[in-house]
């Protein structure tokens, strides 16, 4: 894999954009946000860390200047951008029928969506617990360790899965080729539709929430919707895992002390990715004649939130 973009190059693509190119891969930052792609071609990519503050030479370019045909194209816009971020790069002639087109992004049914514009051997999903945060335009912060699990989209075997493996181990971004991504997505993404409404709603942080004696009774009925959605779909979720997992991030020294992104993004007067969560769960049962209303209410408060606090 000789040319690599990073499409989406907000704190995660950056984070991923920033590690290949220490590594000595070519890779190119896209991304629509001017001033952002203005202040990384003008001072480089600035990044703090724990212990440091540094730049890093990389080229960035709106999607819509795209020049090159890249062997492997890495989608980390937000869910709602990126179907138009992938048109824009086909339509620029980035994407040949070897490019790999994997997605990191939070939430479901994106390798169904992409499916509509590309064909589906190219499209490879993965599951990252990696974290970063932008702090203003050319600006990231990277804290933590983490790890990435991926696969073909269809589950098929594929060499390109191995590249990309062994590209990201060589940028220390500890990957994995997974033998199931399709289940992991749906485990992260049970996850997010749980405590990202949730917290975002009641304006807590994730420690508050769990301190509430019946924050039990509160998620399990949303994992059980996701449960029987999930296994219409074919995807076998367990309730003991599920739960397990939520609560393991409940603790001060896990992700206790944390607003999820939802809540951030709201806050900071920015779209959700509640479509993809929750509102992905709605449809899902819409089509199988699987009832979600708690779901289907998170969806609505979240929406409800964002026609208060987002502008434009
Ligand atoms: P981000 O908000 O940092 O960036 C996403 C896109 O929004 C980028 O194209 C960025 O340039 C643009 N953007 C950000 N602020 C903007 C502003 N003020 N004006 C205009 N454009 C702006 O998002 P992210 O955290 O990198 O998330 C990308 C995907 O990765 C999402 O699906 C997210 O759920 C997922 N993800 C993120 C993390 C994390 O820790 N950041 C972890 C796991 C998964």
């Amino acid at each position: 894999m000789k040319k690599i973009a990073i499409a989406g190059a907000g704190a995660m693509g950056s984070r991923i954009g920033s590690q290949l190119k220490k590594a000595g891969y070519d890779v190119t930052l896209i991304d629509f946000w001017d001033e952002h792609v203005q202040a990384i071609n003008d001072r480089g990519l600035e990044i703090q860390t724990e212990t440091d503050t540094y730049h890093i030479d990389i080229p960035a370019c709106k999607p819509e200047d795209a020049e090159a045909r890249y062997d492997l194209i890495i989608i980390l816009t937000k869910a709602m951008h990126s179907e138009v971020m992938l048109q824009t790069l086909l339509d620029r002639g980035a994407i040949y029928e070897d490019t790999a087109i994997l997605t990191l992004m939070n939430g479901l049914g994106h390798d169904e969506r992409f499916a509509q514009i590309i064909p589906t051997t190219q499209v490879f999903l993965a599951v990252t617990v990696w974290t970063a945060g932008l702090r203003g335009p050319g600006q990231i912060l990277l804290e933590g360790t983490g790890r990435i699990d991926l696969q073909r989209a269809d589950g098929e075997n594929d060499a390109r899965t191995e590249a990309i493996v062994e590209m990201f181990n060589h940028a220390h971004l500890n990957a994995y080729i997974s033998d199931n991504v399709i289940q992991t997505v749906w485990e992260k993404a049970t996850l997010n539709s749980v405590l990202n409404p949730l917290c975002t709603i009641l304006d807590k942080t994730i420690f508050e929430f769990s301190s509430y004696p019946d924050a039990r009774q509160q998620i399990e009925p949303i994992i059980d919707e996701i449960i029987a959605v999930a296994k219409a779909k074919g995807i076998q979720l367990n309730a003991q895992t599920l739960i397990q997992k939520i609560e393991s991030t409940y603790p001060k020294n896990a992700q206790g002390l944390h607003y999820p992104s939802m809540h951030q993004d709201l806050y900071r007067g920015r779209l959700t990715e509640i479509d993809y969560l929750n509102g992905q769960i709605s449809a899902y049962g819409r089509e199988f004649g699987i009832p979600t209303p708690n779901n289907d209410m998170l969806l609505h408060l979240i929406h409800q939130l964002e026609m208060t606090h987002v502008k434009g």
